[in-house]
C-alpha cells in the first residue's frame, strides 16, 4: 500500500493562513489502513483546526468529509457541494489525492496535510517496509523475488557490494543486506547458479526518470 504520514500541525496551520471556510477531506483506503489520513484522522485534524482558529479569533467554518479513494474522479465528484462551499481544501490522502482534487476542481485552493513516503509491505503490525519503487520494469524473477532496486541502498543489480557484513547493509546494522537476502533465498530454492549470470544494464526508460508515466488498459471499453 501507499504510506503517508501527517505533517506537523503547525505546518498545516500555516498553509491555511488567510483562508475562510476550510474542508478537510479524508481518504478511506491506504492512509486509513495506516491510521494516518482516514475518516477518523481527518476528523481529528478538523477539530484541531477549529480549536486553533477559535483561539486565534479566526472566523469561517472547518468541515470534514471522507471519500473511499481520492485517486478516482467518481469519488471526488460525490463531494462537489462541500468543495464548492469551501475556500480551501485540505487533503489527508497520499499526494495523489490533493493533485486529483486540483485536477477535478481547478479553481479551488488545495493543500496537502500529508507527506507521502513509499509503497510499503506490512511487515509486522504497524510497520511498513519499502519493497518496490515502481521502476516500471520488474526484474525480481532473476533475484529470487527480492527487489534490489528498492531494498539495496546502492540499487545494485549484481551484488553484494564489499560493505555487506554479517548479513547487514553497510548503511546501518539495523538494515538487512538485500543481496544477502537474495543469496539466502536462491540457496533455499537450490538456484544459486542464477548468481553466476551477470545482470546487464537495466531498462530505466520505464521508470519515473523518463518523465510522468501513464498506464492505459489496451482494448478497454468503458
Ligand atoms: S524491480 Fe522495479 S517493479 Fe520490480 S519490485 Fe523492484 S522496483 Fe518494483
Ligand atoms: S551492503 Fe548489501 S544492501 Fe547494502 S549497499 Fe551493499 S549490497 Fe546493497
Amino acid at each position: 500500500m501507499i504510506t503517508a504520514e501527517r505533517k506537523k500541525f503547525e505546518e498545516i496551520r500555516r498553509m491555511t493562513d488567510g483562508a475562510g471556510n476550510l474542508l478537510v477531506v479524508g481518504c478511506n483506503t491506504c492512509v486509513a489502513v495506516s491510521l494516518t489520513g482516514g475518516e477518523k484522522e481527518a476528523g481529528l485534524l478538523a477539530s484541531q483546526l477549529r480549536l486553533a482558529r477559535r483561539k486565534d479569533g479566526i472566523g469561517g467554518s472547518v468541515e470534514t468529509v471522507t471519500v473511499l479513494r481520492q485517486c478516482e474522479n467518481e469519488y471526488l465528484d460525490s463531494i462537489s457541494e462541500q468543495v464548492e462551499k469551501a475556500d480551501m481544501v485540505i487533503s489527508t490522502a497520499c499526494s495523489i489525492g490533493p493533485q486529483g482534487l486540483v485536477f477535478r476542481y481547478p479553481t479551488k485552493a488545495v493543500v496537502p496535510a500529508m507527506n507521502t513516503n513509499m509503497m510499503g509491505y506490512v511487515k509486522e503490525h504497524h510497520v511498513w517496509t519499502e519493497y518496490c519503487v515502481a521502476c516500471g520494469f520488474c526484474i525480481i524473477a532473476f533475484t529470487g523475488g527480492i527487489c534490489p532496486i528498492a531494498r539495496c541502498a546502492k540499487t545494485l543489480l549484481n551484488g553484494p557490494c564489499g560493505g555487506s557484513q554479517g548479513g547487514r547493509c553497510e548503511i546501518s546494522p539495523d538494515v538487512p543486506c538485500a543481496w544477502q537476502e537474495i543469496y539466502d533465498r536462491l540457496a533455499a530454492l537450490g538456484q544459486l547458479d542464477t548468481l553466476k549470470r551477470i545482470l546487464g544494464p537495466k531498462k530505466w526508460n520505464a521508470s519515473s526518470s523518463g518523465g510522468p508515466r501513464t498506464m492505459r488498459l489496451e482494448g478497454f471499453k468503458p
